[in-house]
């Protein structure tokens, strides 16, 4: 026997549950079905485990600072067990909240793994289930890619995993989550190598927060490997190598992390039966209103490719659930001008156009920016670089983006980030009235707009830097 619901969401994530929240509060009979545990990636492998290790990091700089300031502090060895085991009694709580959650709003939570039947019917473990809506929101999976040795690896799945504090650690990729475990685990006391197959890291963002970040991740003694690429792993007698393809080889690692990207789960959803279309790499791709080319199918959050984000997930899940079932026919997500926050050390801070991207856009571009040492640093050795970026269009001075690196900048741009959705200009910002002393002051006092465009060089390989094209 079948039981058939009005919304079936495929994925308990971010993305997954935020439609399944939503469609029950619009009194619509929904299910949610989980191969894994409740609250997806977000909550048990990505921000939430990241950020606690993040703060544990802030601390350790702190104490390393606060001598300076005559507040007497020495930095011992990590409690690394007791870190760990903390974070995971928060995840657990989460997860608590989330079982909860679930029963009290009327879904149906389902567990186990899901596969399409036809285009309304999903099968787990035997059962099927039928619905009107079916979203998949599955998420994806961090890559291991098909090298020799690949497997002495693990992902960022495996660093929350990890029982005791690795001692040499090599990350490969210098995206955002290499950049972030590289910060953690410096900060806690490990060596850290970052190795990266591009000339610089975050090389999808605006080129002056690879510099800085660049800069700042040496000063804390971090090894920095660019335009390396990496051909195999090997179990050598000093630990774990990395051979690059022109034969060099960085040795006497215990650890390494491949953070070269993640992949779609789409494999077991055998979306075939539905006829629903992917590309080639498993995405499935979706118009702007999350619909996938087959009626009656949605997808949502990382599946589908763009802007792999927990509140883009939550929000392409809820406007859906608006516009299926609370008469919001034109409910959608405007993925332009997402602000997203990269927690390295220090955090950098999006939104909007590059400065390289505004050029090839905009015949006018103005670029204002300035660069210092934050008030936080002046009385300790470890003086930490803040430096903003506003890219601003035509003669109004539109600002089209806004890049920061810097201590709190985190928590600086949200409310920047909706003056960039509502169309501010530079006036806007400089007719604001500063608070002081803050950092943040400095974005609506910047007065001489500079003159040149900004090139550099990776110092490995002499490349120029260029900014890679997102998908
Ligand atoms: C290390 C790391 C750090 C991150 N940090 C941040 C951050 O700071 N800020 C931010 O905004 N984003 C961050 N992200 C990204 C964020 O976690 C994702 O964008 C978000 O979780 C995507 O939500 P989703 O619903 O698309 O998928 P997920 O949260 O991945 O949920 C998908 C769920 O589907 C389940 N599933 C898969 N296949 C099936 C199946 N066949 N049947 C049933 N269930 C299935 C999975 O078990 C999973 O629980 C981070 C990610 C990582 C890996």
């Amino acid at each position: 026997m079948t039981t058939h619901f009005d919304l079936i969401a495929i994925g308990a994530g971010s993305g997954g549950l935020a439609v399944a929240e939503r469609a029950a509060q619009h009194g619509r009979k929904v299910a949610v079905i989980e191969s894994h545990k409740i609250g997806g990636t977000c909550v048990n492998n990505g921000c939430v485990p990241k950020k606690v290790m993040w703060y544990a990091a802030n601390l350790a700089h702190a104490v390393d600072d606060a001598a300076h300031f005559g507040i007497p502090a020495e930095r011992g060895t990590t409690d690394w067990q007791k870190l760990v085991g903390g974070r995971q009694d928060y995840i657990g709580m989460i997860n608590r909240y989330w079982d909860g959650y679930v029963v009290d709003s009327g879904i149906t939570r389902i567990d186990g793994s899901a596969r399409f039947v036809d285009r309304h019917t999903v099968d787990v473990d035997g059962r099927q289930y039928t619905a009107d809506h079916i979203v998949v929101a599955t998420g994806g999976y961090p890559i291991v890619p098909p090298l020799p040795g690949a497997d002495l690896g693990i992902t960022s799945d495996g660093f929350f995993e990890l029982a005791e504090q690795p001692r040499r650690v090599a990350i490969i990729g210098g995206g955002y989550i290499g950049v972030e475990l590289a910060g953690v685990l410096r900060a806690l006391g490990s060596d850290v190598t970052v190795v990266g197959l591009e000339a610089r890291v975050l090389e999808t963002f605006d080129c002056m927060l690879s510099e800085v970040l660049m800069d700042e991740m040496r000063k804390q003694g971090i090894a920095l490997r660019t335009c390396f690429q990496v051909a195999g792993l090997a179990r050598t007698e000093a630990g774990i190598a990395l051979d690059a393809s022109d034969g060099e080889r960085l040795d006497g690692f215990d650890t390494v992390i491949w953070a070269v990207g993640r992949a779609p789960n789409t494999r077991s959803l055998e979306l075939d039966n539905a006829e629903v279309a992917t590309r080639a790499n498993g995405i499935v791709p979706t118009d702007e209103y999350q619909n996938t080319n087959v009626e009656g199918i949605y997808a949502i959050g990382d599946i589908t490719g763009r802007t792999p984000l927990t509140p883009v997930a939550i929000a392409a899940g809820r406007r859906l659930a608006d516009r299926l079932f609370g008469g919001k026919p034109q409910s959608r997500v405007d993925y332009d001008n997402i602000p997203s926050v990269v927690f390295s050390h220090p955090p950098v801070a999006t939104v909007g156009l590059t400065e390289q991207q505004a050029r090839e856009r905009y015949d006018r571009v103005t670029i204002y920016k300035t660069d210092f040492t934050p008030m936080r640093h002046a009385l300790s050795p470890h003086g930490v670089t803040t430096a903003m970026k506003l890219v601003c269009e035509g003669d109004s001075e539109r600002i089209v983006g806004i890049h920061l690196i810097g201590d709190n900048v985190d928590e600086m741009l949200q409310g920047f980030a909706v003056a960039v959705k509502m169309g501010a200009t530079k006036a806007d910002f400089d007719s604001t009235i500063a608070i002081h002393p803050i950092s943040a002051e400095e974005l609506v006092t910047m007065k001489t707009p500079e003159p040149e465009p900004h090139t550099n060089h990776c110092v490995d390989c002499g490349t120029e830097w260029r900014e890679v094209e997102t998908a």
